[in-house]
């Protein structure tokens, strides 16, 4: 007797999507670690270099971080039981949202189970099928699936591009209108021009909505993102504690208005299971450490701007960026397959990044280095990168 509880044969169909996926060069696979992502990871029993996590300040496994997580859950327990509107609610989320409003300078906070979900669920909110959202191109994947979800019209303007975002303001009048924008782009770490943004969101009684993930705990005087840095301040901002900050979550910031709102209908976070106690836990000591430890972001600056002069200085063409994602691009997704398993051969795991998350024609290489880097890592990878282009 068979012990399968579930049949793939209404799904054959599937065997020939892979085969396309894999003749296009796109098949993907899973690379194991069996340890935190900090600088130096454990694959098979082997040390490499990972140039590839967005733990940016190297918090993940910070011992007050960890420790913060297992408070959390010793006193709290594992999973929290339900939505924070039904009883999943504990003192410590709300403790980490004023925490991250007094970090990003907003009124208030909204806190979902992840970043993903807090655009899924935000866009939609704002806007319905009568209202229009102005997108970057470049933005991240839930914002446009948040697009999506919420059936407003959709003007897509070319990346960066503050000319076409104006003319489309101009020609597209609706009940209400969102600009959304990530504002450190996640695989070019270039920024968006926040106070053009603002100024055109004023002008044309528009609503400014900013990603700050790649941005949060590394931009900002106080490492609050990049608005903060600009001096611009935004309706809608959104951040994620599964980067810099090293645990998992995001979370919405904003006025009391918009984040009372959301409480009734951001659906992401009215029917979610509340965020789990250690991961809150996390992100609170790992705000404390943020804080009392501004040298982290410096550091992980440096350590970006030396991998970008390294690479730049070994004649490799890397985009300008005042962020720490530094991609290198290579075209074709075969080829940037092929560089990053002679780099892992070498000893460094740096991920291709390939279509769909990137446009066709410009995969790469997206190199991310960390505040736990030493000068001698990055050269050593530096190296390594300079032996496997050739
Ligand atoms: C990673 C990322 C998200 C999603 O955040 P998670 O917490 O990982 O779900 C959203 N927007 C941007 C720009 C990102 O890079």
């Amino acid at each position: 007797m068979s012990r399968a509880a579930v049949t793939h044969q209404s799904l054959s169909w599937i065997d020939d999507e892979l085969t396309g996926i894999r003749a296009e060069g796109l098949e993907r696979s899973l690379l194991e670690l069996s340890s935190a992502p900090g600088p130096r990871v454990v694959r098979d029993g082997r040390e490499y270099l990972l140039l590839g996590s967005n733990n940016y300040l190297d918090l993940a496994s910070h011992p007050e971080v960890v420790a913060g997580a297992i408070g959390a859950a010793e006193k709290y327990g594992a999973g929290s039981g339900a939505s924070r509107l039904v009883s999943g609610a504990i003192d410590l989320h709300g403790r980490l949202e004023e925490r991250l409003a007094d970090l990003v300078g907003s009124e208030s906070v909204l806190l979902f189970s992840s970043g993903y979900l807090a655009n899924v669920s935000t866009i939609p909110a704002l806007c319905g099928r009568v209202d229009v959202v102005f997108s970057d191109a470049f933005n991240h994947a839930s914002i446009i699936d948040g697009c999506r979800l919420s059936g407003a019209g959709l003007q897509v303007y070319p990346h960066g591009d503050m000319e076409a975002l104006s003319r489309a303001l101009q020609r597209t009048p609706a009940r209400r209108r969102l600009i959304v924008s990530d504002s450190v782009f996640s695989m070019d770490g270039d920024s968006a021009p926040v106070e053009r943004l603002a100024e055109l969101a004023a002008a044309y009684e528009a609503t400014l909505m900013l990603d700050e993930s790649h941005a949060l705990g590394v931009l900002g005087g106080r490492g609050g993102g990049l608005a903060q840095q600009v001096g611009v301040p935004v309706d809608v901002l959104m951040g994620t504690l599964s980067k810099a900050v090293g645990s998992a979550g995001g979370f919405i910031a904003g006025s009391h208005q918009l984040i009372q709102f959301l409480r009734h209908k951001a659906r992401g976070f009215v029917f979610d299971t509340a965020p789990a106690p250690a991961t809150v836990g996390a992100a609170l000591a790992s705000l404390e450490v943020m804080a009392r430890e501004p040298e982290r972001r410096a550091r992980l600056l440096g350590r970006t701007e030396r991998l970008r002069a390294g690479l730049g200085g070994g004649g490799l063409r890397i985009a300008d960026g005042a962020a720490a994602i530094v991609p290198l691009l290579v075209g074709e997704p075969g080829p940037a397959m092929e560089l990053a398993i002679r780099l892992r051969q070498a000893g460094v795991i740096a991920p291709a990044i390939r279509p769909p998350s990137v446009p066709p024609g410009t995969s790469r290489l997206r190199l991310t280095v960390s505040a736990g880097f030493s000068e001698e890592d990055v050269d050593t990878a530096v190296e390594a990168i300079l032996d496997a282009w050739e």
